[in-house]
Parts: structure tokens; sequence; C-alpha cells
């Protein structure tokens, strides 16, 4: 029987994982661990209300109430860095041995940085807090700001910077902001958007080398040209922090490798979150997703897991993103599609695009239509068999109804 359970790491993949298990009538001990000494707060104002001056500090976005964690009943341990587990050992920074029957690693990520660019004032990155309070400073009006990276974090903070009264750039290797996420039509959409926002774009160009030294000055791209730069914004993603799992000797792969209940390769060690690559069912790739959905829907398959419940019903994957006045909205697999179409054409404000397989609904994007997407959402949920003809023509879909 399972007495004490140690979840290491404290935002949503973690407190998810620990309200979960109470909600499911665990009883027993569980103790939470954060190396951050105030760390139940939610990142994704960090590149948006606190970027722009809405939000003063992270703590006003919590995780959970005062109230709901005290009906947890948790064992805190934050500013406490976890540095080594073994079978039903958690060692502390201290020295410090604490006993647990499992451990649930949910140590999610730092912001990958780019060696080449560091050791200069004025180069950034953003992942928690203190990175987004300092960056919060340094975007003064009329500040040239670069930002390398144009996935959804990125054109966050882009957006955000112009909203800051700075002179932004977005630079990127791909072809178009957030290709990856949204697929080639939704994102080329959003390049549209980008700049008619005011955003000055590069596309399909690297960074060559940053002028300047102590603070950056400049950035050459490797087509010669030379972009003036005061703050330069490393946004090329982040790196999972599973050392804990790799010194346990886990089967780890940029993340944690998992199976569908989030059992590492370890017994009693489980992993959730932004932190866990998922092995895909029949040998595919396996995946690490880094969105607030995927760590809550993991956290409760490793509740559920950890009591010998059964799984909670698959969803598909979902996130959204607030940028230039939009709210956008993923949902599905963009990446697989064959085929697709505009059930509500995109007029500048609002639109609805469907993507299949195989004739099937695979994925959706919305712009500022969120109510439509909630159906969809449900409409992957349960797989559905409507042609696409059928979908694209819907009144609903459209907004009409
Ligand atoms: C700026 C920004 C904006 C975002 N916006 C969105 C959005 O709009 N929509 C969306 O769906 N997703 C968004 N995301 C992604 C989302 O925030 C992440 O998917 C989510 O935070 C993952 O949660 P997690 O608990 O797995 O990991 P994390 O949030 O990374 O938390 C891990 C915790 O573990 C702790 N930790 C790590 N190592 C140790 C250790 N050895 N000992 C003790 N503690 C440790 C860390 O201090 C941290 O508190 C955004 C992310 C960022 C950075």
């Amino acid at each position: 029987m399972i007495g004490t359970i140690a979840i290491i790491g404290a935002n949503v993949a973690g407190v998810t994982t620990a309200a979960e298990l109470r909600r499911l009538g665990f009883e027993g001990r569980i103790l939470l661990f954060d190396s951050e000494a105030a760390p139940l707060y939610e990142r994704p104002p960090l590149s948006k209300a606190l970027l722009i001056g809405e939000m003063d500090q992270a703590c006003e976005a919590p995780l959970l109430t005062a109230a709901e964690l005290a009906d947890l009943r948790l064992d805190l341990e934050f500013a406490t860095l976890v540095r080594g587990i073994a079978p039903g050992r958690v060692e502390l920074s201290s020295g410090r041995q604490v006993d647990a029957d499992v451990m649930v690693i949910a140590t999610g990520g730092r912001a990958r940085r780019s060696p080449a660019f560091e050791h200069r004032d004025g180069v950034h990155v953003l992942r928690t807090e203190a990175d987004a309070l300092a960056l919060r400073a340094a975007l003064s009006p009329g500040a040239e700001v670069v930002v390398m990276g144009a996935g959804v974090v990125g054109c966050e903070v882009a957006s955000s910077a112009i909203r800051r009264g700075c002179a932004t750039t977005l630079v990127d290797v791909a072809a178009a902001p957030m290709l990856r996420c949204l697929g080639a039509e939704a994102a080329h959409v959003m390049a549209t958007v980008c700049q008619q926002a005011g955003a000055d774009m590069r596309f399909g160009a690297g960074i060559a080398a940053v002028e300047g030294r102590s603070h950056v000055q400049g950035l050459l791209l490797e087509d010669g040209e030379r972009l003036p730069c005061d703050v330069l914004v490393v946004g090329i993603g982040m790196a999972a922090n599973d050392e804990l799992a790799r010194g346990a000797g886990a089967e780890v792969d940029d993340g944690i490798l998992v199976d569908d209940a989030c059992r590492t390769s370890l017994p009693g060690v489980f992993a959730v979150g932004d932190v866990a690559r998922r092995r895909a069912p029949g040998g595919g790739p396996a995946r690490r997703v880094e969105t607030i959905m995927n760590a809550q829907v993991q956290a409760r398959e490793t509740a559920a897991a950890l009591l010998g419940l059964a799984p909670p019903a698959p969803q598909p994957q979902w996130f959204w993103s607030d940028q230039f006045g939009l709210n956008i909205q993923a949902v599905g697999e963009v990446a697989r599609s064959d085929r697709v179409g505009w059930a509500r054409p995109f007029d500048g404000r609002e639109g609805v695009l469907l993507h299949f397989s195989d004739d099937r609904l695979c994925g959706a994007v919305s712009f500022n239509r969120g109510r439509e997407m909630a159906r969809l959402r449900r409409l992957l949920a349960r797989g559905d068999d409507q042609t696409p003809e059928a979908l694209l023509g819907d009144p609903d879909l459209a907004g009409a109804a």
C-alpha cells in the first residue's frame, strides 16, 4: 500500500497530480518539493499580462487559492532543490534524505539558451517570473527588440514588446510564425497579423553573430544583414529538467520516457508534464508536449495509475495563446493533415480552420472563436465521423447559427 508520495516540482503538473490524488480519495502523505521559493503561479501570463504591465507579479495569477492549497493537506518544501532520487528515497541539496513509497517527477524545463549569445547584457530568456520581470524592465518605449524564435512564446513576447512601444523584429529559420503548432495555412495568416501589428519579420533567417562587447548592440544575420538590437530575446524552446531521472538510471531522451500511464522505466517513479516524453503506441516517435492541458491530463492519468484506478478518457491535445489582440486555439494533430479548409474564413479578426487526414477531422485552429473550438474539441474527443464537406458547410462552425 502507498503511504507517502513525493512530488518533485510544484507547477501545474505537480500541483494537479496532488489535487487529483486527493480528489480520488488518497489519504496518505503527499510531499511537494520545489526549488523556487514561490512556485505556485501560472506561466502563461509571464509573456502576456505580466510583460505588458497589466499584472505586477506572477502571484497575481496563482495556480490555486490559499484555501484550496490548505484543503490538499500537503507537506510543502519550497526553496528546496531535489538533487537525486533512489528507490524509496528523495535526496535534497541540503543532504537530507526523505523516504517516499513512490515519486512523481514534475520538474518541467528551463529556457533553452544559446551559448554563443550569452554573457552580454540585454540578452534575455523567458521561463520564470524572474525572467519576465527582468525582460519587462528592458522593454522601454523605443528600444530595438529582436525576438529570436517565432514559436508561441516568441510571438507572444513580440506582441507584448510592440504593446510597450518597442521597435520589434521576429527572426526565425522557419518560413512563418508558429508553423510547427498551427500548420502552414494558419501560420501564414499569423505572418500577416504580426506584420500588420507592426512587427518587422525575418523568416528563413538565422543569426550568425551578436555584436557588442558587454551589452548587445546589433545582430548579424546569416545573409549579411545587420539588425540594430538593444534587447535580444532568445525564444528557442525549453530543455527538459530530466537530470534526476537520468541520474537514477531511467530511460531519458530530451525528456523522461514514459508509457501511457506516465510510468518511467524505473519502478515506482512517474513523470508528468513538460518533462515527460511519451512513447507512442506501436513504436512511433515518442513526444514531449509543452502545454497546460497536457500537464493537467498527464497529472490525472498519473494519479489514477498510482491508485490503481481506470485512466480518464483520452482527449485531443489543445492549447491557446493570446497575442496581437487574438485568442488563438489549436486542437488535435494539425501536422497530420492532408487537407485544410476554412469553416469560417479569417477576416482579420476571426476564423476557424479545419484540418483533415484521410477525410476525417484531425485538428483545427481558431482565431477569436472559442465557442466553435469547444465544439470541435468535443467532436475530436468523440471521434465523430463527419465528412469534410459536412463540417466545412456547417453554419454552426461558420459562426452563423
Ligand atoms: C512564458 C510562457 C508562456 C506560456 N503560455 C502558455 C499558454 O498560453 N498556453 C499553454 O497551454 N501553455 C503555455 N505555456 C506552457 C506551460 O506553462 C507549461 O506547459 C507548463 O508550465 C508545464 O508545467 P510543468 O509543471 O510540467 O513544468 P514547469 O511549469 O516547468 O514547472 C516545473 C517546476 O519544477 C521545479 N523544479 C525543477 N527541477 C527541480 C528540482 N530538481 N527540485 C525541485 N524543484 C524542481 C521548477 O522550479 C518548477 O517550479 C507557457 C510557458 C511559458 C514559459
